[in-house]
């Protein structure tokens, strides 16, 4: 398959840079970089309809880490380096924030909760012991305490503890997204959905692409921005880790209000719009998410359904409207991989579970960094 002369002449030649990926990554990077050279002509490739990853699938938690979380990262890479992640989370989503302020991203302050179950009484007991020693760390960026004991105010079931962090919040993740999309479309940057990148080479000072079709692209710089997806592309310290996601009908005098953590980060679940939004269980069949397929597997629907029915709506009737499934980019650090993987390639993968956070500043520092 071949493009037409007018396809080439007015939208497929020599793009300045092209970016695999129109998720929160690809399309700041394109913004960011659209800021810094005006005159460049900047290309999105993306398979999806819509962007098919995570950035749309998300849960839309507008959070940092919470304390297990924390002190999980702490026990991995130490206390400096965790304390800088939290910081690169906070400072992405100032500049999320800062593209399309509040409300265009449906931002909402309700504060983010940390539930304890009585199988967790040691890892409860460690996060009220490091309670005090984490405000304190997190004090230079906050200015204020993060962390405080709190009530289940909400009438969950079997739950023994819980631990809030005022400053997580929540956000509307489709309309952060439709806006995000808007925005770079505003300043002149080319989105072409339906565009799966099959494979690229460098060659004569360009970077030939080759797309779905057997069709090809040429152009000068190339930015991977495919997160879960970078496997095909990179030999990186990522692969992907599926997250699945329920949606229950409006529930009437829906009381929950807030973002949820449960067992250490594995389960999540929020209000929205008068229902509840449900998520995780990988920590089920890591092998069997350790994969790309954006399907949903019977096995972890039912715990989440479980976990609905006994601890989070135990006396309350809902129905689950559907579900689905997104693809997260994660390896055995949480920092993202942001390189030059040559002089014309780049990338900014492995954004984890916490890309709302933090997409934005890879997008920046990935700008920064493409001459
Ligand atoms: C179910 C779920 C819940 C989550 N909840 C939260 C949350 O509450 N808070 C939070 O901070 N983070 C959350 N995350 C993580 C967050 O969504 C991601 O870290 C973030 O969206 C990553 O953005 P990205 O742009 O780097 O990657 P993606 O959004 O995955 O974008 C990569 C894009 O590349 C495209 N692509 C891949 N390969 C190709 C190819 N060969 N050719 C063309 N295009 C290609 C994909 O279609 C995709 O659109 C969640 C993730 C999932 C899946």
């Amino acid at each position: 398959m071949n493009f037409s002369y007018w396809e080439n002449k007015h939208i497929i030649s020599k793009p300045d840079f092209t970016i695999i990926g129109a998720g929160i990554t690809g399309l700041t990077t394109a913004i960011f970089l659209k800021n810094k050279f005006p005159d460049k002509k900047i290309t999105i490739l993306e398979r999806g309809i819509t962007p098919w990853g995570a950035s749309s699938k998300n849960a839309g938690f507008a959070c940092f880490g919470s304390m297990s979380e924390i002190l999980a990262d702490i026990d991995n890479v130490g206390l400096n380096e965790t304390i800088e992640l939290v910081e690169k989370r906070w400072k992405g989503l100032s500049e999320l924030i800062a593209l399309l302020g509040k409300d265009g991203i449906g931002h909402q302050n309700n504060g983010g909760h940390e539930l304890f179950t009585p199988m967790q009484k040691e890892l409860h007991s460690k996060s009220l012991n490091a309670l005090d020693q984490i405000n304190q760390a997190l004090f230079p960026i906050f200015k204020e305490q993060v962390f405080s004991v709190s009530k289940n105010a909400f009438g969950f079931k079997g739950i023994e503890g819980m631990i809030t962090n005022k400053f997580e919040s929540q956000i509307d993740t489709g309309l952060m997204l439709k806006n995000l999309t808007a925005l770079a479309l505003n300043k002149g940057i080319q989105i072409l959905n339906g565009a799966e990148v099959r494979d690229y080479k460098e060659e004569n000072s360009k970077v030939e692409i080759e797309l779905n079709g057997g069709m090809k692209l040429s152009t000068s710089r190339l930015i991977l921005c495919v997160n879960g997806f970078a496997s095909k592309f990179l030999e990186e310290d990522i692969k992907p880790a599926r997250a699945q996601v329920l949606i229950t009908k409006p529930i009437e005098n829906l009381k929950i209000k807030g973002t949820f953590h449960m067992e250490e980060g594995y389960y999540y679940f929020r209000n929205i719009d008068d229902r509840i939004l449900f998520g995780g269980g990988r920590n089920l069949d890591f092998d069997g998410e350790t994969t790309t397929e954006m399907e949903n597997t019977e096995q972890i629907l039912h715990q989440l359904e479980n976990y609905l029915k006994e601890v989070i709506l135990p006396d309350q009737k809902f129905e689950v409207d559907y579900h689905w499934a997104g693809i997260m980019g994660v390896g055995s650090q949480k920092k993202p991989i942001i390189k030059a993987l040559s002089d014309r390639v780049y990338c900014g993968v492995r954004l984890g579970g916490m890309g709302v956070a933090i997409g934005t500043l890879v997008g920046k520092e990935l700008a920064e960094m493409i001459e």
